[in-house]
C-alpha cells in the first residue's frame, strides 16, 4: 500500500496542473502583427495559461498572455487560413492546398487491451525516412493504459508529432449500429470527450493541435457543427486507409492504427515504404492546408 501511495505521489507531482479548463475563443495579435486565436484557457497553479493557434501556420502553442491583449474575433480572423479550413464542408480527407509529392501519415491510438504499440514499425519507418512528421490521433483511454509507451512515443526524437484529438473515451459497442455508436451514442458528453483528452495531454507536457478525428470516423451534421463551431477543431478523415487497401497518392492523408489492433495495415504500409519514400515526402498535417 505504501508503495502504491509513493508511486501515486510521484505521478501527481510529475503532472502539470490543469484547473478550470475551458473553451476560450479570442484573437490576439503579437508585436509582429501575426494573428493568433486562443482556443482554451486554464489555471496552472497561480498562472493563467492559454492554448493558442497561429491562424496562418495552424501550429499551436501554450502561452501566458495579458488578458487586455485578447479580443473577440473580428473580420481579420475571417480572412485567415484557420477560418478557411474551419469553414470547409465535412471532414478533410486529403490536402486542400496544392502540394507536390507529399503525403500525410496519421496513426490512430484507439483504446486497446494490447500491450505496447507498433514500435518496430516506427523504428523501420524512421530508419528509412529519417525524422518523420506523423499525426497521432490519440485517446485518453489508450494513454492511461499505456503511460510508458505514450512517453516513449512523445519523446522519440525521430518523430515530429502532431497530436490529433481522437476523444477521451472513444466509446464503442460492437452490438450497436453506426448511427447510434461511437460519439453518436445517446449518452455521449461531447464537452467531456473533447476537453478531457486535451487536459490529459497538457498534464503530460504535450500540446494538443487544432485537429480532431471522430472515433470510427462516425459523425452526423449536428456533431460536426459542434466540433467546429464550439471547439474550433478541424475534423480530419482519410482517403487512404491502408488496411482497406485504399490508394495512396499525392496529398493523401494515410490512416494506420498504432495500437496493434490492425497489424495488416502496418504490414501493408511497411511493404509500400521503400517505394513511398522514393516517390513522396512525408509532411506534417498542417502543411496539407496551407
Ligand atoms: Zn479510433
Amino acid at each position: 500500500m505504501k508503495k502504491i501511495i509513493f508511486y501515486l505521489l510521484i505521478l501527481c507531482t510529475s503532472l502539470f496542473a490543469v484547473q478550470e479548463y475551458e473553451v476560450f475563443i479570442r484573437q490576439y495579435q503579437n508585436s509582429d502583427g501575426k494573428l493568433f486565436v486562443t482556443l482554451r484557457k486554464w489555471r496552472d497553479k497561480e498562472e493563467i495559461k492559454y492554448l493558442l493557434a497561429d491562424t496562418q501556420t495552424l501550429q499551436t502553442a501554450i502561452a501566458t498572455l495579458q488578458s487586455h491583449q485578447l479580443f473577440p474575433l473580428d473580420a481579420r480572423f475571417e480572412k485567415t487560413n484557420f477560418a478557411h479550413i474551419l469553414y470547409q464542408k465535412g471532414v478533410l480527407s486529403e490536402a486542400i492546398a496544392p502540394v507536390s509529392k507529399s503525403i500525410f501519415l496519421t496513426m490512430d491510438m484507439c483504446p486497446s487491451q494490447k500491450k505496447g504499440y507498433e514500435s518496430e514499425f516506427i523504428a523501420r519507418l524512421t530508419q528509412q525516412n529519417g525524422k518523420t512528421p506523423i499525426a497521432i490521433a490519440i485517446t485518453s483511454k489508450w494513454i492511461e493504459n499505456h503511460e510508458d509507451a505514450f512517453k516513449e512515443i512523445a519523446q522519440n526524437p525521430q518523430l515530429d508529432i502532431t497530436w490529433i484529438n481522437h476523444s477521451h473515451t472513444h466509446f464503442y459497442d460492437k452490438l450497436l449500429k453506426d448511427h447510434e455508436n461511437f460519439m453518436l451514442h445517446v449518452s455521449t458528453d461531447v464537452k467531456k470527450e473533447v476537453l478531457e483528452l486535451e487536459k490529459t495531454l497538457i498534464q503530460r507536457g504535450v500540446t494538443p493541435s487544432i485537429f480532431f478525428r471522430f472515433p470510427g470516423l462516425i459523425f452526423d451534421e449536428k456533431l460536426l457543427k459542434k466540433i467546429k463551431e464550439t471547439y474550433f477543431l478541424v475534423p480530419i478523415g482519410s482517403h487512404a486507409w491502408v488496411a482497406k487497401n485504399e490508394k495512396i497518392q499525392n496529398g493523401s492523408i494515410i490512416l494506420i492504427h498504432g495500437n496493434k489492433n490492425e497489424p495488416q495495415g502496418i504490414e501493408m504500409l511497411e511493404e509500400k515504404l521503400p517505394s513511398l519514400v522514393k516517390k513522396y515526402t512525408f509532411k506534417s498535417l498542417a502543411e496539407a492546408f496551407q
